[in-house]
């Protein structure tokens, strides 16, 4: 097997610093065998290998989306096109999807929900090779109360023990982990507004303590700061979006669940809009600056923040990861912490820290190269030149060849 040496100007999250000049990966088997100073892994690169050199570009992890929809399409109106489109049409679409993640340097995805199942098909056919794309971390179909927030995705549910099936057949079915909707949500109209809760406290600890017994973690969509309060307490691993919404949409932070996000190690993925600055300037910036105060508290609590897009929510598309950081970095994270968000802390969250999201011998190859260096500019992350999944290249603008489309993002 060649062994594949890549060099580049800047290195990030490498196996002994966050960040080196003049870095080099050595790839071997699809497997990291070698990164850091490039001087240090050439000695290990011996005689039979490929160079590929990237003097003005950077070397990092693959980025990792904590937060998509490979079945919802980024319309202004995905849930229409999902319910009018059969089991096959919408599998074609996300396996499309999936492969055009690829294009922006995305190696890896958590799928918060999909139905009947076709994300967990769609994951084992990129893992045995059949289909490009990003490694997928698939929740299957949320859990969801009846006609709450995205019930049209099959997933709805009432009372504790009826949850606890719902769990165990998740588990059967082969799901990474389990998703549930613990408050009302933007895309459902006619559900519980976004700050009342759906579930009860004992429906929640029921859904957790059933996700445990099966080994997986659980994550809680959850706006309303009643449903924050609740997920806390059941003890779920991720809280997406968590944007502290009171009563009527008011804002209503809570200092003490703040403290207990830190104590109980739970990360939050906001998966804030990729058109948040847009939003911004449409609602001016005083309500724009108390909107994301909350998410601006989080960061300066040390709440362990991850990246995700919401992908094929209503004009989010799969280019939207590097917004996400930008939003990060607008909150006061620097740039290497929001890198980080999409990085490290994202393996992390997702149970991935041993396999991918650094730089390290014996960790699967993802990683992308990037023009520039987004230490100086978080928009070099848009400027991709290379991409590595499981090991094998990616040349952005496959997907859109195939699918007979213009190489521009899914909006
Ligand atoms: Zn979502």
């Amino acid at each position: 097997m060649t062994k594949l040496l890549i060099t580049a100007g800047h290195l990030l999250f490498g196996t002994d610093d966050e960040y080196v000049e003049d870095g080099a990966v050595l790839i071997s088997d699809r497997t990291v065998v070698a990164a850091g100073r490039r001087a240090t892994v050439e000695k290990r690169a011996g005689q039979d290998h490929r160079v590929l050199s990237f003097p003005d570009a950077t070397l990092l992890p693959g980025l990792i989306d904590c937060h998509v929809h490979l079945a919802f399409d980024g319309s202004p109106d995905p849930v229409a096109a999902l319910r009018a489109s059969d089991d096959a049409t919408l599998f074609e679409g996300m396996a499309r999807r999936a492969e055009r993640l690829l294009d922006f340097g995305v190696t890896t995805v958590r799928d918060l929900g999909d139905r009947g199942g076709l994300a967990v098909r769609l994951r084992d056919e990129i893992a045995a090779g059949r289909r490009p794309g990003p490694r997928v971390v698939a929740a299957g179909t949320p859990l969801t109360s009846p006609q709450g927030h995205c019930w049209f995705l099959g997933g709805e549910v009432q009372g504790p023990d009826r949850i606890r099936d719902a769990v165990r057949a998740a588990a059967q079915q082969g799901a990474d982990l389990i998703k549930v909707m613990a408050t009302g949500g933007g895309l459902t109209s006619g559900g519980p507004a976004v700050w009342e809760t759906q579930f009860t406290p004992e429906e929640l600890a029921a859904a957790v303590d059933e996700a445990r017994r099966a080994g997986l973690p659980v994550a809680a969509h959850a706006h309303g700061t009643a449903g924050i309060a609740d997920v806390i307490a059941a003890g779920v691993n991720t809280i997406e979006h968590c944007t502290w919404m009171g009563k009527d949409g008011s804002m209503d932070l809570r200092e003490d669940l703040l403290a207990q996000l830190v104590a109980k190690d739970i990360s939050v993925c906001p998966a804030s809009h990729p058109n948040w600055r847009s939003f911004a300037e449409r609602v001016g910036p005083e309500r724009a600056r108390e909107l994301f105060a909350p998410a601006r508290r989080m960061a300066e609590r040390r709440v362990r923040l991850i990246a995700g897009t919401d992908a094929g929510v209503p004009r989010s598309g799969v280019d939207g990861l590097v917004a996400g950081l930008e939003f990060f970095e607008y909150i006061g994270l620097s740039r290497t912490e929001a890198i980080a968000c999409a990085t490290v802390e994202a393996a992390r969250a997702l149970g991935l820290a041993h396999d991918t999201g650094r730089l390290r011998p014996g960790y699967r190859a993802d990683l992308i190269v990037v023009g520039g260096n987004p230490l100086d500019d978080l928009n070099a992350l848009r400027d991709i030149r290379l991409v590595l999944a499981n090991g094998l290249v990616h040349s952005p603008g496959q997907a859109d060849a195939k699918a007979g489309c213009a190489g521009r993002a899914i909006t």
